[in-house]
Parts: C-alpha cells; structure tokens; sequence
C-alpha cells in the first residue's frame, strides 16, 4: 500500500542524464523537492552541473553531479557504478540527453548521423541497459521507471533540415514502446514525453534563437506560446511516481497542442 504521506521520491534515487541545463536541470530541482537523492549527469557543462548541485544540498536537498558522455557505453558504466556508491541503485532514470541539429539529408555524412544517435539514441539503450539490471526484479531488483524525453518532431517531422533530430526521437518513442513491453512484468514502468517548443537553449544555434524567434515560431502552436522547462519536469515527475502507477508504455505530449 502506498504512504501517502511520505513524499514521491522518499528514499528514491532519480538519475537524469542532461541534467546541467534546461529541462534536464528543471526535473533535478522538481525531484529533489519531492525527496529523491539527485543524481545530476552532465557532459560540458561542468559549472552549471555543480552549481545546481550545490543550490539543491542549500535548499535540503540531496544531490550530485556526475560526468559522462552517454553515448559512449564505457563512460555510462562508469556513471552508474559512480552513482551505485554515491546514492545506491538507481530507482528512476531520466533519459533526457539531447542535442538539435540541422541539416538537409543530402549534406549529411555519417560521422554526423553518428553523433546525433549516439547523444538522443544511444545513450537511452545504454543507460537502460545498466538500470535494468538495477531495477529489475528478475535481477533482484525492487522494481523502477524509466521516462524517456522524445520530441513532438518525432511526429511532425521537425523543423527544416530537421530529419535527424525527428528519425533520432521516432526511434525513442519506438524504443519506449518496445521496452515498456519487455520489462513490464519485471516492476520497471517505462514511459516517455514529447515536449513540443520550449525555451531552453538548445534552440541558439538557430539563426533566429532569442526571444523573437521563438515568440515566431509559437505562433504557431495553438496555446499560442512556448512553453518552460517546469511544465515538462511536472509531467516527468508525475510519470515517475505511483500516482501514476497504471501508466506503461504512454508518450506523453507536453506541446501545447501541437
Ligand atoms: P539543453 O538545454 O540544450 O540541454 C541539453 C542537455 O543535454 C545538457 O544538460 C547537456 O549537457 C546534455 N547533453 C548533451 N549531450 C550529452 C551527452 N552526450 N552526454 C551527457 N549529456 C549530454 O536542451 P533541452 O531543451 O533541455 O533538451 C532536453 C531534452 O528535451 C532533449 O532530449 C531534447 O531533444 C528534448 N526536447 C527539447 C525541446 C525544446 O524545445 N527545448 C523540445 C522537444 C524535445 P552539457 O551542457 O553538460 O554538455
């Protein structure tokens, strides 16, 4: 039975992968407020990881920020084997690592293609790989979740020159699906987001990134605005908790309609 008066993440360790800046960052501070022990990873960003890590522990909160590339299989063994010590197994995973790209497909060469599925792809079957074996009852495990973050692009095809950046997301929303199949039965609860435009900074390398690009592009989307990185991390940390316990293999839009 549930306690409904202990907190969502009361004794819960929650690792997001992205977690120095944008959404990634915005869960981090959703999820330590409801109690889990944070496990911050960043690949660059190493002043903005730490300096979150440290306004969490200043506010109560537990949290740390690790380092890896998580398309690299190595470097994210290390990172669980990092948190293992730091925080204990894994309960939820986050795989919210991304980056946008653009390019038309006839200029795209495969050392490109490579990166972008290593960093949105990749990365979620490799840190599902180590999570799972954390999670899963049949591996002695006392169950979990497993949220991956999507985009609406993997629907709408993107933006121009967007092709690697949609097929990278549809293959997440395929992958959620495929393993809410496989390790359902096992207590792990997998499910994704599609955030639609939000307004972080993975859009500066567009030409009309700021404030009037992106007050352009929403426009276009029927609520009439961009939406903020909170309003994915409260999808995300609702799927990560057992009020939504009966919720498996569901992608979630959180795009203002589009
Ligand atoms: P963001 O502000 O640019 O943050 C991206 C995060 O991913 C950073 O923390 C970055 O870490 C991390 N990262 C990138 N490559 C990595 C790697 N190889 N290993 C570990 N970390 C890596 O982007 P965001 O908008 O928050 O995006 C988060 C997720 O939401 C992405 O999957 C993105 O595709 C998805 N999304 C975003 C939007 C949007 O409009 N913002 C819409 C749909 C979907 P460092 O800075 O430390 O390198």
């Amino acid at each position: 039975m549930t306690n409904v008066s202990a907190p969502a993440g009361a004794n819960k360790c929650m690792l997001i992968t992205g977690g120095s800046r944008g959404i990634g960052a915005a869960t981090a501070r959703m999820a330590a407020r409801a109690g889990y022990r944070v496990a911050i990873n960043y690949m660059n960003s190493v002043g903005a990881a730490l300096g979150l890590a440290e306004e969490i522990v200043a506010a109560g909160g537990e949290a740390q920020a690790f380092q890896a590339d998580v398309g690299r299989q190595d470097q994210v063994g290390r990172l669980f084997e990092q948190v293992d010590s730091a925080f204990g197994a894994v309960d939820v995973l986050v795989n919210n690592a991304g980056v946008l790209t653009s390019c038309r497909v006839d200029r795209t060469e495969e050392p490109q293609l490579l990166d972008v599925f290593r960093t949105n792809v990749f990365s979620a079957f490799f840190c599902s790989h180590e999570a799972i074996r954390r999670m899963s009852t049949m591996h002695g495990g006392r169950g979990g979740a497993i949220i991956n973050v999507s985009s609406v692009a993997a629907r709408l095809g993107g933006q121009s020159g967007g092709a690697q950046y949609a097929a990278s997301k549809g293959a997440i929303d395929s992958f959620t699906n495929a393993l809410s199949k496989e390790v359902g039965a096992e207590g792990i609860r997998v499910n994704g987001v599609r955030p639609g435009l939000i307004v972080t900074d993975i859009h500066n390398f567009h030409q009309d990134a700021g404030p009037d690009g992106i007050a352009r592009r929403a426009s276009t989307v029927p609520l009439r605005r961009a939406g903020q990185p909170d309003e994915v991390a409260e999808v995300i940390l609702w799927l990560a908790s057992d009020a939504a316990s009966y919720v498996h293999g569901a992608i979630v839009d959180v795009s203002g309609g589009r």
